[in-house]
């Protein structure tokens, strides 16, 4: 329909063109002899002409033989007369006056523009459903996915049980509300899902609307905070509106930490507009009766920066965690994800899950996404275990960039900096076991060694951060020892080695020196301030950071100068094949050992 009116106004516009373009090359249709004023006259006087047309200034008459003529009267004035007496030749020259319609036209052209930059802004702006919205400033700018279209249901979320089965109950809550309300309970009216990007939160706000079967109205945290102040409380306002009006039905906030942001934070004046915005939303849900049947379940990553007033009962009262799935998730997922590709026997999801730790649920679809787009562009008909594996790499390290033009010495210290990582970690006993190595520059990295936990770990003891300390610095260290040289390649490594070094010490109190005690850094992002220290504290703290990154650096270099040739080795290896793995490694390792 859309189409329809759009091809429409192009084809008015073309018409009105071609019409107006026609009009002026067409021109005076009769053919006419201009004569001179004074001739005129003449003729008059000497009875010539039996009737003439005047209009305007202008007289025209035809004679018998069918050839019209015209003539321009010239305005009164005292020279004209006495022209006129002198007999002197007078032709008025016709001024030329545009086509009324060029004139039409041309007037209205300001009006058309600004019409036409108005519509097309309004429209663009109104990103998600904004389409038909064009007078829409303060509405909420909602997404509404029907229930009847909605084919989400719990099933399709994968490996959060816990959290699946904390929204269970809303479900059954909209599906028979009264049930509830007669029983005197009380519906919350807010649910928060908190976890890392990626953990399947909309997916699972999505699947409650679709297995209760009522309306889900998306919109994100960030829509709301707009540059004009007050057009957030009162899309806010609309919102809530158009839901109370849809009950039973969900609201979904995404992002709500770009308007539930801690309100203290960002310093004096603040952000004003966000603040009203996220005081509206408050007002609002607090004028929630318990038979408005309107759920609103609110989706952050940072939940620790929001707004204390959002959590409190009556509001987003209850926070269920959606957390990066374990082992046993991944694989529900991967295989939720599987049933729409053709899969073949070999894949093994309990292995390929295992590959996966820390990948979101995101991660893994889209893995799955791409094992699908390899299979085909290798023109096979399934996919395969080793397409899985390439696309994991795709998906945690970035694509291959294999065009990317390197010179043979960057080739060369990459290849030294990543055996230097991959020699560190293999010697270090504790470590996660080297799963792979490459110097073939993925996303914005040179080379990567990738390492795999043998196990899943929630926790880390100092001995492995430590250890992951040391294999951080090896990259760097066998730059150091070969070329003697440093390069930015490091770069990455030495701010990880900072960041993690600095968090044992002052965050996780590692430290014997200074305690166990917490010493944030503060984060003048989301308005939370450092914490105070005396300064032989901070001195005390800088050295232990210090003390801890030396000990590591030590430790890495022993083992890299005393395991020279296998350096070597590794790298020559990567020199060759670009990409070594586990038990080429292996293979190295114990040449050069007996
Ligand atoms: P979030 O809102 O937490 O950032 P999304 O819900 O947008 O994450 O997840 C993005 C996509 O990742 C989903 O559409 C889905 O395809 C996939 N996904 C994420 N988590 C899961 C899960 N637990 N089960 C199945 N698929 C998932
Ligand atoms: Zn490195």
């Amino acid at each position: 329909m859309k189409y329809f009116y759009k091809n429409l106004s192009i084809w008015l516009v073309v018409a009105l063109v071609a019409f107006l373009l026609f009009s002026l090359l067409k021109g005076p249709t009769e053919v006419y002899h201009s004569i001179p004023y004074d001739e005129f006259l003449e003729k008059v006087d000497n009875d010539v002409l039996s009737s003439v047309i005047i209009n305007n200034n202008t007289i025209s008459w035809t004679t018998a033989d069918k050839t019209a003529y015209r003539t321009i009267i010239p305005e009164k004035s005292p020279a004209l007369d006495h022209l006129l007496n002198k007999k002197v030749k007078i032709l008025v020259k016709e001024d030329m006056k545009p086509h009324w319609f060029l004139t039409t036209f041309l007037s209205w052209v300001p009006f058309i523009l600004l019409f036409g930059v108005w519509f097309f802004f309004m429209r663009g702006g109104g990103q998600p459903g904004g389409g038909g919205k064009a007078m829409a400033f303060g509405k909420s700018r909602a997404q509404l996915v029907d229930p009847e279209q909605s084919k989400i249901r719990l099933a399709d979320v994968a490996g959060v049980d816990e959290a699946k089965e904390e929204v269970s109950e809303i479900v059954d809550f909209l599906k028979q509300p009264d049930k509830f309300t007669d029983a005197g309970a009380r519906i919350p009216t807010g649910v928060l899902l908190y976890g890392e990007p990626g953990t399947g939160k909309t997916l699972l706000a999505k699947a409650i609307a679709g297995e209760a079967g009522v309306p889900f109205y998306s919109i994100s945290g960030s829509n709301f905070v707009e540059m004009y102040v007050g057009i957030g409380a009162s899309r806010v306002r609309d919102l809530f509106k158009e839901g109370k009006q849809n009950a039973p039905c969900i609201i979904f906030i995404d992002e709500i930490d770009a308007v539930g942001r801690h309100r203290s934070s960002g310093g004096a004046g603040g952000n004003d507009e966000r603040e009203q915005t996220l005081n509206q939303l408050l007002v609002e849900m607090d004028g929630f009766e318990a038979n408005d049947h309107v759920i609103i379940v609110a989706a952050t990553n940072r939940q620790d920066i929001l707004d204390p007033a959002l959590l409190r009962p009556g509001r987003f009262d209850r926070q269920v965690m959606v957390p990066l799935p374990d082992v046993g998730g991944r694989r529900k997922i991967l295989q939720v994800h599987s049933r729409k590709i053709q899969v073949g026997e070999d894949v093994d999801w309990k292995v390929m899950a295992k590959g996966t730790p820390g990948f979101s649920g995101a991660q893994l679809a889209n893995m799955v996404n791409e094992a699908a787009l390899l299979m085909t562009r290798a023109g096979k008909e399934f996919v395969t275990m080793e397409i899985l594996e390439e696309a994991k790499d795709k998906v945690m390290m970035g694509a291959e960039r294999k065009s990317m033009i390197i010179t043979e010495h960057e080739k060369k210290v990459t290849a030294y900096h990543e055996a230097g990582h991959a020699l560190v970690a293999w010697m270090l006993p504790g470590s996660d076991p080297v799963h792979k190595v490459t110097i073939i520059p993925r996303g914005r990295a040179l080379g990567l060694t990738m390492q795999l936990p043998q196990e899943e770990r929630n926790s880390h003891d100092r001995t492995y951060l430590f250890i992951n300390l040391c294999t951080l610095l090896g990259g760097r260290i066998a730059e150091e020892i070969v070329f003697n040289e440093m390069t930015t390649g490091a770069g990455n490594d030495i701010e990880r080695v900072s960041d993690i070094a600095r968090k044992m010490v002052c965050e996780w109190g590692m430290s014997d020196a200074v305690g166990p005690m917490t010493f944030k850094p503060s984060d003048p992002l989301n308005g939370i301030p450092g914490q105070i220290m005396s300064e032989e504290t901070a001195l005390l703290i800088d050295n232990e950071v210090k003390q801890l990154v030396q000990k590591a650096y030590d430790t890495a270099k022993d083992i890299l100068t005393t395991n020279r040739e296998i350096l070597e080795a590794v790298t020559q290896s990567l020199l060759d094949k670009e990409t070594i793995n586990h038990d080429e490694i292996q293979q190295i390792v114990q040449l050069h050992t007996t």
